[in-house]
């Protein structure tokens, strides 16, 4: 029998096949998570949030060598030498939708030492790994373009060579044996994560050069080893690396009784653990979206390959890449999703969504009982933003917004709603004031950008916001006087360029973080 990566046809068909077609009741949770409930006798929006995740970036070539006999990998399944544009597209898209899209990279073919020749279970060549062949300066070019675009790239863990190798035999997959049903030796895995750690630095993507481990991790071909509060589990030692966030399918998992739900998750060890689910746009297909209608989708997070974002020709690049900035306009433009900035405003809004209530009274003035939050989401600093939205008519804005009498001051409009963003809660209840007028807000950040803003505030004449900032990026304030002093007390954020439009009280800063994982400072303008 044929084994198809991401196949149904493994086995367990009929387990696995509640990904598709499954029933839809869409309505009564426009408003609602799984268990949180919002009721609205206004206009406010308590949305669940969008995003796409992206596998297997990082081959050096596309075609599918995978099979039984030859025990090699399945790769893109796309006949190219894979190079620096087949890249662009996602970074495109980020930047036109204001997105930093999650892309999760396999690093075997990127070893230019060939280090993995002293781990034999990372790759299909075990001892004998040669990667000469692939060495080259596009490698760099690469690297260092994915770690420039930061802002719109998020450079993910998803393995080293993708399977996992026995003697020189595959083994699917690379982080637990999905055909066995059993965990890999904590040791190896630990190795594993090394020779990642090792790849990185070989284009200077070290601690030592100020970048982190990557935050977000999508387990190759579904294979976890989900044990909570044990003293091994996958989240275990990649929490330890500072990784936070992953999404999977956990059908494919079900004898380690993971969250159940086609949105559950939960947290293993540190990290939260969301579901993922395909929705029609096979692995190996070229400029392919979701055939599962938006409305009909039940996870949070979407599935996609590197070849759904690809065209067959430059020449058609063009209109596949203009398909997914549409696709991604279609969400915002929808009543009860948004864009997720990034992943972790992804994770908020989705932990919001599941444990969180808000509750509209009356217009204007909303109840959010965040009580039920737990322990863990505040424990390895995965909670951020929360958002709502509001539909807004014709030249209405958002004028105001105070959480317990305070305002806040990070708001955005796009796709004819208005967006607020609020600060991390903690488990407390708040009462958040809104008003809707033809003004904004007196002096406010203008989120357009993939960064989150957890607060901003006027104290005496300094004006003062926390930011967590990814790559290289406008923050826009709106309604401020000319600063004389700006400063930043994180050094690893730096100062590109500060341009004041006096017509507008409108500051721009262009700046830049080092970590390519994000860098957090507070912003003071005086
Ligand atoms: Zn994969």
């Amino acid at each position: 029998m044929k084994i198809m990566k991401h196949s149904l046809s493994r086995r367990n068909f009929i387990k696995k096949s509640t990904i598709l077609g499954a029933g839809i009741s869409v309505l009564p949770q426009i408003l609602m998570g799984s268990n949180s409930s919002a009721i609205s006798n206004g206009r406010i929006i308590f949305p669940r949030p969008f995003a796409f995740a992206v596998d297997d970036l990082g081959w050096n070539i596309g075609n599918n060598t995978g099979s039984i006999d030859k025990q090699s990998p399945y790769r893109i399944g796309i006949d190219r030498k894979m190079d620096i544009n087949n890249y662009k597209p996602i970074i495109e898209v980020g930047e036109a939708v204001g997105t930093r899209i999650q892309s999760l990279f396999v690093l075997a073919e990127m070893d230019r030492e060939n280090i993995l020749k002293n781990y034999p279970t990372t790759t299909w060549q075990g001892e004998n790994w040669d990667n000469s062949k692939n060495i080259s300066d596009n490698q760099i070019e690469i690297m260092n373009f994915v770690k420039n675009q930061a802002a719109y790239m998020e450079f993910g863990l998803h393995g080293v060579g993708h399977e996992y190798w026995v003697d020189g035999k595959m083994k699917r997959a690379e982080w637990y044996s999905t055909w066995e049903d059993h965990s890999w030796s904590e040791k190896s895995m630990r190795e594993h994560i090394q020779c990642f750690k090792d790849i990185m630095a070989q284009y200077g993507l070290s601690k030592e050069n100020g970048h982190s481990f990557p935050e977000s991790f999508v387990p190759c071909a579904y294979g976890y080893y989900w044990n909570p509060g044990e003293e091994y589990s996958t989240g275990k030692i990649m929490s330890e690396q500072g990784l936070k966030y992953v999404n999977t399918l956990f059908t494919y998992i079900e004898e380690l009784n993971p969250p159940k739900g086609d949105n559950g998750g939960g947290f293993d060890n540190g990290v939260l653990v969301v579901n993922r689910i395909n929705y029609g746009n096979p692995w190996y297909k070229l400029a392919s979206l979701p055939t599962v209608l938006l409305e009909e989708q039940k996870s949070d997070i979407i599935e996609t390959h590197w070849a759904n974002w690809l065209a067959q020709d430059d020449f058609v690049q063009p209109d596949v890449t203009k398909s997914f900035v549409d696709y991604y306009k279609m969400v915002q433009k929808s009543e009860d999703r948004y864009i997720a900035k990034n992943t972790e405003q992804f994770s908020s809004q989705w932990l919001y969504k599941k444990y969180a209530n808000v509750v509209e009274k009356t217009e204007g003035k909303v109840e959010i009982d965040n009580t039920k939050m737990p322990d863990d989401a505040y424990q390895n600093d995965i909670l951020g933003n929360m958002v709502l939205k509001i539909k807004l008519k014709e030249g209405e804005h958002i004028s105001n917004a105070k959480l317990n009498g305070k305002n806040i001051g990070v708001f955005f409009e796009d796709a004819g709603f208005g967006f607020i963003y609020l600060p991390q809660l903690k488990q407390k209840s708040y009462d958040l004031e809104y008003t809707l007028g033809n003004s904004f807000p007196d002096a406010y950040i203008y989120n357009n950008g993939t960064y989150n803003a957890y607060i901003f505030e006027r104290i005496n004449n300094i004006y003062k916001t926390k930011i967590r900032l990814y790559g290289t990026q406008d923050i826009v304030f709106k309604g401020i006087a000319k600063p004389n002093k700006i400063s930043i007390d994180n050094k690893n954020i730096t100062i590109i360029k500060e341009k004041y439009d006096a017509e507008n009280n409108q500051l721009t800063l262009t700046l830049s973080a080092r970590d390519m994982q994000g860098e957090t400072g507070v912003i003071e303008i005086g």
